[in-house]
């Protein structure tokens, strides 16, 4: 495994890979790797010749007072987890190679980054969808991986890659849970002993969604009455959004059907933690 942090000799080694004919699997992360991020890596695995893994805590889609600055950073065993799954690249750039002071472009997908997470963090997926951009060009990947746990992320990302023409086959992956339903997610170690054990409110909320579709239940308003009472019965939990929308324009629906997305973000004591269902 190499580790590679000028983004000149990752784009040549990709350059050349591509080449050789070697497909290129893609695993853009922020670190702080879970088995979440690593179910995505061994997908790359098995997919492709050679897969690269991005380390880049990402500033741009953090919000001015958002937790950029607390945001996990444990390099040495992100290093250990790929290694273990052979990952062949590590692209770990630096700051001001990604964004050199003359930096001028963004990538906005309009509409399906205002809604959602993008009411509540305006400019995230501008960020996101510019580095994912930055990213696809220097390591030119045939297939890139993204969770479904970010579900708005996947949408937006494969709304760009079609209206931009991009060469990549975006592959959209489950969600991976700890054993009680929590979403993996790199911001559950900012979670106190009994945030921890609150912010469980996020999946159940969505089982007793399912659980109410399958009993019949159509109507949006209700199954979302019905998860924000849950949810507040725990103290530390504060709603920031529950939402029953189409799957791909993200528009909400008022009775749930088949590929309808039902997406919420929790705020469990200062951290704020997402979770879905595709019904
Ligand atoms: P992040 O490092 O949080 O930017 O996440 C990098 C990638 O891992 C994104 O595509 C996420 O959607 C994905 N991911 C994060 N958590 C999970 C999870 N629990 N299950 C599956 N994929 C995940």
């Amino acid at each position: 495994m190499r580790v590679v942090r000028s983004l000149q000799a990752m784009q040549k080694i990709s350059r050349q890979l591509r080449q050789r004919h070697q497909s290129i699997g893609f695993v853009p992360t922020m670190g702080a790797l879970h088995e979440g991020h690593l179910s995505l890596v061994d997908r790359a695995r098995r997919e492709n010749r050679i897969v690269v893994v991005s380390i880049f805590v990402n500033p741009r889609q953090f919000g001015l007072r958002e937790d950029l600055a607390r945001y996990p950073r444990p390099f040495r065993k992100d290093l250990q987890l790929c290694e273990k799954k052979k990952v062949d690249f590590i692209f770990y750039p630096t700051l001001r190679q990604m964004y050199p002071e003359d930096f001028h472009t963004h990538v906005e997908v309009e509409d399906l980054s205002e809604v959602l997470c993008g009411k509540s963090r305006p400019g995230h997926f501008r960020g996101v969808a510019t580095v994912v951009t930055k990213l696809f060009n220097i390591i030119l990947p045939h297939r890139a991986y993204f969770g479904r746990k970010d579900a708005q992320q996947a949408v937006v990302i494969q709304r760009m890659v079609k209206d931009l023409n991009m060469a990549v086959s975006v592959k959209v992956m489950p969600t991976v849970r700890e054993k009680d339903g929590l979403a993996m997610s790199s911001r559950n170690t900012h979670l106190k002993p009994q945030e921890r054990k609150d912010a469980v409110v996020l999946s159940e909320s969505l089982s007793l969604a399912r659980k109410l579709i399958t009993g019949g239940e159509k109507s949006a308003a209700t199954i979302i009455d019905r998860m924000r009472n849950h949810i507040a019965k725990k103290p530390s939990a504060k709603t920031d959004y529950i939402a029953i929308v189409n799957g791909k324009t993200l528009e909400p629906v008022k009775k749930v059907c088949a590929g309808c997305l039902i997406a919420l973000a929790v705020r469990i004591g200062k951290t704020r933690l997402i979770d879905n269902y595709i019904a």
